[in-house]
């Protein structure tokens, strides 16, 4: 897709004295390995360099868009309810995460996959409540999202993410019916984990330039939530689809991002070579645009049904032997 008349790249709001770098707190540059830091969407209970513009986007959102936030902050109160009785023994771990798996389905969740949370996945400071994370993927309507950055693609975001929620919610109840504890962590504003990895981990999708997950199934055009809990599990593993084959000679993403924040070249994180979008560029855009997302939906992977037939591309253009796999 091409964006639909995407508003120019400059903006009448702005910090008289900006806040620190937004990359420099991302960790931009930086060789030591550590842990991700808050720097936007605040759930965290404390301050954070950019509530400013935190707080200007949730004045400017539609009412469109606010019912879904409001609904999702309602459904999410169920967040940390206690477990129902003692924790029923678990015999095999890999029988239960099939079992959690199918009721995630039912519930109606897309993408469904299996991590154990990692210290990489969690935010400075935090610690994770309980052992697994259950990533959860639900695409969006992609009539609504090829209209990005116009409000009914803001409008089909909030209503994913409380749908997901929705979904996510629904599961951690089951769980606690079986005695064992279970966390939602639902989206837009996290608090504790760092969605993308962890869904990565569980199998879901690779990360793309535009630095968001890419799903065989439905490229980027999904959201997250999750669900901590210590019900044993088997775990899935990271996926290799193709991403990193397509992402280093394709520029789509860069090309059609109007402030020009997709780094063409992987960038040094936090102590690791990775895709990184340019913090300080994308968030008045993103801002500006109630959420932008066209990179997520001009990125080819996106287009319904293409996905599959892409992969299975890419992976059979791989050289065959021991170096069959890029970096
Ligand atoms: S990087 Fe940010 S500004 Fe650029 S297309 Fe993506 S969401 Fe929009
Ligand atoms: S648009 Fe191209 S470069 Fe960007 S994430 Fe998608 S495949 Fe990778």
């Amino acid at each position: 897709m091409k964006p639909r008349n995407p508003p120019p790249p400059t903006y009448y709001f702005g910090y008289e004295s900006p806040p620190a770098s937004g990359n420099a707190i991302n960790g931009l540059g930086s060789e030591k390995r550590s842990r991700a830091r808050h720097v936007f969407h605040n759930a965290t209970g404390g301050p954070l360099p950019f509530d400013a513009v935190d707080e200007f986007f949730g004045y400017i959102n539609p009412w469109s868009v606010v019912r879904y936030m409001l609904a999702n902050a309602w459904q999410l109160r169920q967040s940390d309810d206690p477990p129902k009785g003692a924790p029923t023994p678990v015999e095999d771990p890999v029988e239960m995460a099939d079992i959690i798996k199918s009721e995630a389905r039912a519930l109606g969740a897309e993408l469904v996959g299996i991590a154990e949370v990692d210290e990489h996945a969690l935010y400075q400071g935090r610690e994770a409540p309980y052992k697994y994370a259950i990533c959860i993927g639900l695409s969006m309507d992609r009539d609504e999202m090829v209209q990005a950055p116009q409000e009914p693609a803001a409008v089909e975001v909030m209503r994913t993410y409380s749908n997901v929620a929705r979904i996510a919610v629904g599961l951690a109840k089951k769980i606690r019916r079986r005695g064992w504890p279970a966390r939602v962590y639902g989206n837009p504003n996290g608090s504790d984990i760092l969605q993308i990895p962890l869904a990565v981990a569980a199998g879901l999708g690779q990360l793309g330039k535009h630095g968001s997950m890419i799903s065989e199934e439905y490229g980027s055009n999904f959201r997250l939530a999750a669900v901590l809990t210590d019900l044993p599990m088997a775990v899935d593993r990271p996926v290799d689809i193709g991403v990193e084959d397509l992402c280093l000679t394709c520029r789509r993403c860069v090309i059609d991002c109007p402030p020009g924040a997709i780094f063409n070249e992987k960038q040094l994180v936090r102590g690791e070579e990775k895709w990184y979008v340019d913090f300080d560029k994308c968030l008045p855009y993103f801002v500006k645009t109630l959420g932008c997302a066209i990179c997520i939906e001009v990125c080819p992977w996106s287009e319904p049904g293409r996905g599959p037939e892409l992969s299975q591309r890419l992976l059979a253009r791989r050289p065959v032997g021991p170096t069959a796999s890029p970096t």
